[in-house]
């Protein structure tokens, strides 16, 4: 987990997201059940963190998402949850 946190902390000192993951305690999660492989997402995610294709349910990377929202919000269809960090939901 250490190693995990030092390594976000690099990628923010590197100017890349302004958002420090580290101190933000939830986490997002694509609903497989419910995502209809729209893209929307995927193209609204600005980190590059949501991968898919068509007729499979997204996915998203954890160590890229800097926890911004913007997919929940383009998701009309309500596929993606915030999600306390450390909660019982399995992970993707
Ligand atoms: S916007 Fe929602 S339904 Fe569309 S691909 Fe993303 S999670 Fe799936
Ligand atoms: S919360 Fe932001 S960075 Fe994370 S997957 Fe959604 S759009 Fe991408």
């Amino acid at each position: 987990m250490l190693k995990d946190i030092l390594s976000r902390l690099k990628k923010n000192a590197d100017g890349k997201p302004k958002r420090n993951p580290v101190t933000v305690p939830y986490r997002y999660q694509i609903n497989a059940e419910e995502c209809r492989s729209c893209d929307k997402c995927k193209k609204a995610c600005k980190a590059g963190a949501i991968s898919g294709e068509r007729g499979k349910a997204y996915v998203i990377n954890e160590q890229k998402c800097i926890k911004c929202g913007d997919c929940m919000k383009w998701c009309k269809y309500r596929a993606i949850k915030r999600l306390a960090m450390y909660s019982e939901e399995p992970k993707q």
